[in-house]
């Protein structure tokens, strides 16, 4: 039995805009997060898989609003949302996910069901909705996903006419900021993190008592982007991979940059091919290349041997890592 077993886990990275800071905003964030961290530390502890420990932590971030994953999902451009969700196997290498879904409740699980249950690798759409329901997966209306706080991010956004993650030049957030100081407009409900330059999105790694490793994400994308969009977050190797021989990583950030430098492989493929640490693969994938193309996010890693890594270039990123019989560590900022 491995008695390094670990669960990390992210609820997202982005800017952090002091005005934005509320001591009681902060305090639920690190109380959900910790909440998360037990239940996945439990299975772990029990002797449960890897797999089962990414998924469930992943399904309770979903079910949590505070996050853009499930409930709390952001708009499209539209003023629907579609998710998307990915998880893998890192002792089989098989791989399930799914995007572009409106009415399953929890993507997450839909993912899991095409790694069992299909030959298939990923889903979109109707397809993915039709496989999740013969699956016997739980179904919501599309409202279930609204929450007050991402309906207005998205109008203010769409007002903008932009997608939010342009964070080239004046920020929308600045924009904001500057109309509440000139008395215009409600302001948002404060988030440590600002969430109009936060990238969403939720993930998990572990490394269970048996020495496998697993890894799971799950979005609901970014704010007013094209209906049909889809990020890194449901492709295996860009926003989620796992391999027992190397690592298993999640992402969260920029997804079009995350898809172009196939980012949660590469930090499995350095330590392979250029045999580095996880931590130094990590690094340089995030604080190097990355930011190359303008990237901007960051990612949770474990390797065999339950090293973890937490690498982000954004401001700040929700959070934490458990290891068994210790105390959930969570953080936000830098
Ligand atoms: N990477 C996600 C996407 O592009 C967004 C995020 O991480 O918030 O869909």
């Amino acid at each position: 039995m491995n008695s390094n077993a670990v669960i990390a886990i992210h609820g997202g990275a982005g800017t952090i805009l002091r005005a934005s800071l509320s001591a009681s905003a902060e305090t639920e964030y690190h109380a959900a997060l910790h909440a998360v961290l037990s239940a996945g530390q439990r299975i772990l502890a029990d002797g449960g898989s890897a797999l089962d420990a990414v998924s469930e932590a992943v399904r309770l971030l979903e079910d949590c609003p505070l996050f853009n994953a499930g409930r709390g999902a952001v708009y499209t451009a539209a003023g629907t949302h579609e998710l998307d969700a990915a998880i893998m196997d890192g002792s089989t290498l098989q791989a399930g996910a799914i995007c572009c879904v409106k009415r399953v409740r929890n993507p997450i699980l839909a993912a899991r069901s095409v790694l069992e249950r299909s030959e298939h690798v990923l889903f979109t759409g109707d397809g993915a909705e039709a496989f999740a329901a013969a699956q016997g997966l739980e179904f919501v209306e599309p409202a279930y996903f609204d929450t007050e706080a991402r309906h207005r991010q998205w109008l203010l956004a769409r007002d903008q006419q932009r997608a939010v993650l342009d964070h080239d030049g004046a920020t929308l957030a600045a924009t904001v900021t500057a109309s509440f100081q000139k008395g215009e407009g409600e302001p948002m409900p404060h988030e440590p993190i600002d969430p109009n330059r936060k990238f969403g999105t939720v993930g998990a790694v572990a490394l269970d008592q048996h020495g496998h490793v697993a890894a799971a994400t799950s979005t609901g994308g970014v704010t007013n982007k094209q209906v049909g969009r889809v990020g890194d977050t449901p492709l295996i190797g860009a926003g989620c991979y796992a391999d027992d021989a190397t690592c298993a990583v999640s992402t969260t950030g920029s997804g079009e940059m995350f898809m172009r430098m196939v980012a949660a492989y590469d930090v499995a493929a350095q330590m392979a091919y250029r045999n580095v640490s996880l931590q130094e693969a990590a690094h340089d994938v995030v604080m190097n290349r990355l930011p190359k193309i303008d990237g901007r996010g960051g990612l949770i890693a474990v390797d065999a041997r339950g090293n973890v890594t937490l690498p982000f270039n954004t401001e700040g990123m929700y959070r934490g890592f458990a290891r068994l019989g210790e105390t959930p560590v969570t953080a936000i900022y830098r």
